[in-house]
C-alpha cells in the first residue's frame, strides 16, 4: 500500500511542478497492465514469462526507466494496485482511479499462487495460499482500521 514509489498505472502531477497535486491514472502503463493482466489469467503466463515478453518487445512496451523487467518488477506489479482506489505516496492518501477491481485482484493473486506452484511446488502448503490472496486493503477494513461504507 503505502510507500514512496507509486504503483504501476499511476503518475504523480505536482503543484509545483504546474500540476494539480493529484496522482493520476497513466493511460500507457495502464494499457500495459491490463495487457499483463491478460497474459496472466488467460495465457497462463509465468511472471518470469510476462516479463521477457515485456523486455522482447521494448517498442510496444516501453520500459518507464528504461530498465529491464524481471519477475520481481512484474510480481510487484500484478501485487500492488490500488484496486480499492486508494493509494498512499510519499506520506499521504490519495483518492484514485481503480485500475482494476478487488475480483481481478483475487484472481491475480489465484493465478500468481498456482505459477508459483507449478514452478516451486509446494502441494501441502495450501496454508500458504490463504496468507497470499489478502488483499491489503479489504484485510485493513476487517480490522476496522478504515470505516469503508462497504
Ligand atoms: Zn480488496
Amino acid at each position: 500500500m503505502g510507500g514512496h514509489t507509486l504503483p504501476f498505472g499511476y503518475v504523480a502531477t505536482p503543484k509545483r511542478a504546474g500540476g494539480s497535486g493529484k496522482i493520476m491514472v497513466d493511460l500507457r502503463e495502464k494499457a500495459v497492465l491490463l495487457t499483463t493482466i491478460d497474459w496472466l489469467l488467460h495465457e497462463h503466463l509465468s511472471t518470469l514469462s510476462i516479463a521477457n515478453r515485456l523486455n522482447t518487445d521494448r517498442s510496444q512496451f516501453p520500459p518507464k526507466y528504461g530498465q529491464k523487467r524481471y519477475r520481481s518488477t512484474v510480481y510487484r506489479i500484478f501485487t500492488n494496485p490500488a484496486c480499492h482506489g486508494k493509494l498512499t505516496y510519499s506520506g499521504q492518501s490519495y483518492e484514485v482511479e481503480p485500475l482494476i477491481d478487488h475480483a481481478t485482484f483475487q484472481r491475480i493473486q489465484e493465478a500468481l499462487h498456482a505459477n508459483q506452484r507449478r514452478t516451486q511446488g509446494h502441494p501441502k502448503h495450501d496454508y500458504l495460499l490463504r496468507g497470499f490472496l489478502k488483499c491489503k486493503h479489504c484485510e485493513k477494513s476487517l480490522s476496522g482500521l478504515y470505516n469503508r461504507k462497504q
